[in-house]
């Protein structure tokens, strides 16, 4: 096998890691009495795979057979589909600690600048089809219609009977009702069954194939998927750490991710980007507690924004005489105590009704009565991080190059369209795989594959 060949990177790299320490477990052939598969084995191969876009247990024996690097690679082992299969069920939640592994290698060669991460997320497919997600919305639209459909045949079908039809046809058309009738009766108990589910377990949604899948939106299109984050270091566009979900939005995810890959990458502080998804008072203040310094930009959220008054940013803060100065040079000062909007978040109300009431510029700023502003009891985490985006607009632009690169790869490039296992644990398994198969084929860009073996074997 050729120095420069990936499958020697692929053995060098696997061999050097302490596999027990990661938690691999060991899978058993089918045929009782063997000893298991050793996992570094198991691991290549799987390895290998993602790196050449063969990530299916069928293919991937296939490969044992006929690829001469697999053979090379597998010491011309030739596990079935079904261990394959298994190893990679068992281990699922090994394959992230192994993409740690390579994320630590590659900081070794100096591959990351561990300056600034980009945060995002976008969806991938779940197994599971759209027609067999269901949301509480969806139910209760598909059962009106329903209703409203069965009603129209029962008084076609009451109607025929008024006429006593025995003309030509008359027989056929009334079988044909009752069957439609008969279908759509099934179709709405079993609709009302999922509805049922749904309000004893407390959940928005239920998918039939892949219990895990939620419909989420991306881009304007909604998919039944799961939700895949991750943490992009700007130097070389390499992931520093991936997270996946089930929750349809990015709210609430930035910490996690940017926390991991801020220790996976070993500085006590880095900047992280985000887009404007990410934007919520809680996650900011964690993040930069964590020492990720949070860059996510506000969104104009709310009804005065909806409703084109004047936006929040055009009233001014003092912290000292603790008032808002509004639009129309007016003195907003506190109004009662705070109120819970969330658990553990708290907001002020600020607002100067005698000065509202005669004011020029009121058809500007609400409809009602007097404007009042709220702001949340810890909201100077917000204004540092307005302040730091004030001075580094650019950080922006930053975010969208660096993040764009893996995503594109990795849905294009390396076929990862739709995810091939059910339920959150194995697709999380299946991720790390393939964002390990993202960085190798970067940093072999970056280096070359002989210096990634030094750096394997040291
Ligand atoms: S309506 Fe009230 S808050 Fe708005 S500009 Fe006038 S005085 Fe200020």
């Amino acid at each position: 096998m050729c120095e420069n060949n990936p499958v020697r990177f692929i053995d060098a790299f696997v061999d050097g890691l302490d596999l027990d320490a990661l938690g691999f477990k060991r899978v058993k052939p089918k045929a009782t009495g063997r000893p298991g598969y050793d996992p570094s084995d198991m691991l290549k191969l799987y390895i290998y795979g993602y790196l050449n876009r063969v990530r299916s247990s069928r293919r991937l024996e296939a490969e044992t057979h006929r690829n001469l690097e697999v053979i090379w690679l597998m010491r011309q082992l030739k596990p079935d589909f079904k261990t394959i299969a298994d190893f990679r069920k068992a281990n699922r939640t090994a394959f992230r600690e192994v993409f740690r592994s390579f994320v630590r290698l590659c900081r070794e060669l100096d591959l990351y600048g561990r300056e600034l991460l980009a945060v995002d997320g976008t969806r991938i497919k779940a197994v599971n089809n759209k027609d067999r997600n269901f949301t509480k919305a969806s139910l209760k639209r598909d059962l009106a219609r329903l209703d409203e459909r069965l009603e129209r045949y029962l008084k076609d079908m009451s109607e025929a009977d008024t006429r006593d039809d025995d003309g030509p046809g008359g027989d056929a058309s009334a079988k044909k009702l009752t069957e439609k009738i008969e279908t759509m009766k099934a179709r709405r108990e079993r609709l009302a069954g999922y509805q049922k589910t749904l309000e004893e377990t407390g959940e928005d949604q239920l998918s039939l194939t892949d219990p895990d899948a939620r419909a989420m939106e991306r881009n304007t299109r909604v998919g039944v998927g799961y939700n895949i984050q991750i943490a992009v270091d700007a130097k070389h566009k390499l992931i520093a750490e991936q997270q996946v979900h089930n929750k349809v939005s990015d709210l609430g995810l930035l910490t996690e991710t940017a926390d991991a890959a801020r220790k996976t990458l070993g500085v006590e502080t880095l900047d992280v980007v985000a887009d404007k998804g990410y934007f919520v008072i809680e996650d900011v203040e964690a993040c930069e507690a964590a020492g990720a310094i949070p860059f996510v930009p506000k969104p104009q959220r709310g009804s005065a924004a909806s409703k084109g008054f004047f936006v929040k940013d055009r009233f001014r803060y003092d912290a000292k005489a603790n008032h808002y100065t509004c639009p129309g040079g007016q003195e907003l000062t506190q109004q009662g105590g705070k109120r819970v909007v969330r658990k553990g978040v708290h907001v002020i109300g600020y607002q100067n009704r005698r000065a509202c009431k005669n004011c020029p510029l009121k058809a500007s700023c609400t409809d009602a009565a007097f404007r009042k502003v709220t702001r949340y009891e810890r909201e100077e985490v917000l204004d540092r991080m307005a302040e730091r985006l004030a001075d580094r607009p650019e950080i922006l632009d930053a975010r969208r190059e660096t993040v764009e690169h893996p995503f594109g790869s990795i849905k294009q490039w390396m076929g990862q369209g739709a995810f091939l296992m059910k339920r959150l644990d194995n697709v999380r398994g299946e991720f790390s795989l393939t964002a390990l198969a993202y960085n190798i084929r970067r940093a072999i860009t970056l280096v070359g594959i002989p210096t990634l073996i030094d750096a394997a074997r040291a």
